[in-house]
């Protein structure tokens, strides 16, 4: 299968940004470089740099009571829910932070689900009222081909009125072929921007294509995907890197892909397979920036967090900007309903709440629980 090759208009943002830039902005901004962005209504490039800086992370609270007001003034008090299921652990791919690549050293079955069991997993997790699904593959041509996706998106349609894919990048015509069975969300990391650590660590398979991972989202939202999910992987890159080009890559999906809902995810890396060190771990203190920053430059973007993170991190987070939250997450195939038990995961989930009890803590947190797909009505 080929993957998208035309390149995105997008690079050209992206090299009119390049890292001493916005490097020299970051560490050159103010105290009241920080108020004059907290102050406007639309915020620049330059104002995010500003929201990213050192001086800034002086400002959090101040920074969080704003990121508050704009979350709930365009979501109100409601937090979407959403599960994975994993349909394939199989990549011919080699990405040096993840357990299923192909050469990642990691021990344990390789499995893809067949569409008995891909059935037998969404009745499982249906039973739970979930109602949004994302289902995930590695990159293997073979073991989850497009026909295989476009299969198994057109079953999970008849559970879950809401079908996501995170899978390896597509053509347009690829992804309209997936609309046709049902799909509604992609999902499609970038992991990084700089184009050299996103060198250094994608050294196999077609994910080695940057220009081609980068057009995709945007082929996807040209194809009639109605939400578009990116983010960076963090401790890949300088996060306040990553940061200041996923907040554009937003902004500019936002106006290109206009009858799209665009999200950001904030996943970050702490477990990896032995051959990698995590060159840029950040602390719960700098995601919190991160989050910030991007949601008061951002404020019409859902914010995704996943069960990478600790229970009580997440909760606080709820009050920060989140929008959609998974729980209850395996990340082996056929992980709910105990087909995969000896199955490979791709990393292993923080956060081990039931669904049930994750839905107490956004309770408890003043918010209310959506199962329902809140963002196709924000869309219409
Ligand atoms: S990140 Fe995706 S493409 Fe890369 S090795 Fe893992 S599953 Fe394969």
């Amino acid at each position: 299968m080929k993957t998208a090759s035309k390149p995105s208009p997008f690079t050209k943002t992206l090299d009119s940004w390049p890292e001493a830039r916005i490097r020299g902005l970051i560490t050159k901004a103010t105290d009241a470089d920080v108020t004059r962005a907290l102050r406007r209504d639309i915020l620049q490039a330059e104002d995010l740099a500003a929201l990213l800086s050192p001086a800034a992370a002086l400002r959090l609270e101040e920074m969080a009571r704003l990121a508050h007001r704009q979350t709930r003034r365009q979501f109100g008090r409601i937090i979407g829910l959403y599960v994975p299921i994993y349909l394939s652990n199989i990549c011919a791919a080699d990405c040096t932070y993840c357990a299923y690549a192909c050469h990642s050293g990691q021990e344990g079955e390789r499995r893809t689900l067949t569409p008995g069991e891909i059935r037998t997993e969404c009745e499982t997790l249906a039973a739970h009222g979930f109602q949004n699904l994302l289902l995930l593959t590695g990159d293997h041509p073979q073991a989850a081909p497009l026909d295989y996706i476009v299969q198994a998106v057109a079953i999970a349609r008849e559970y879950f009125p809401g079908v996501s894919v995170e899978i390896y990048a597509l053509k347009e015509e690829e992804y309209r072929r997936l609309v046709d069975a049902g799909l509604e969300g992609v999902t499609l990391y970038m992991e990084t921007y700089h184009r050299e650590t996103y060198a250094q660590v994608h050294l196999k398979g077609r994910k080695k294509d940057y220009a081609a991972r980068l057009g995709a989202i945007e082929a996807a939202g040209h194809a009639g995907v109605r939400r578009l999910s990116i983010g960076a992987l963090l401790g890949l890159c300088d996060w306040r890197l990553d940061g200041f080009w996923t907040a554009l890559h937003a902004r500019y999906l936002q106006k290109e892909c206009w009858q799209s809902a665009v999200a950001v995810s904030f996943p970050r890396l702490f477990k990896v397979p032995p051959r990698h060190t995590i060159a840029h771990p950040l602390s719960d203190k700098e995601l919190v920036q991160l989050m910030l920053a991007l949601r008061l430059f951002l404020p019409e973007a859902g914010f995704n967090l996943s069960t990478r993170e600790r229970p009580g991190l997440r909760d606080r987070l709820i009050h920060l900007g989140v929008t959609m939250m998974s729980a209850g997450s395996s990340t082996r195939p056929g992980g709910y309903s105990h087909l995969g038990d000896s199955a490979l995961e791709q990393f292993e989930p923080v956060d081990r709440r039931t669904p049930e009890e994750v839905v107490a803590a956004i309770r408890r947190a003043g918010y209310d629980p959506v199962w329902k797909d809140f963002d196709r009505a924000f869309v219409e």
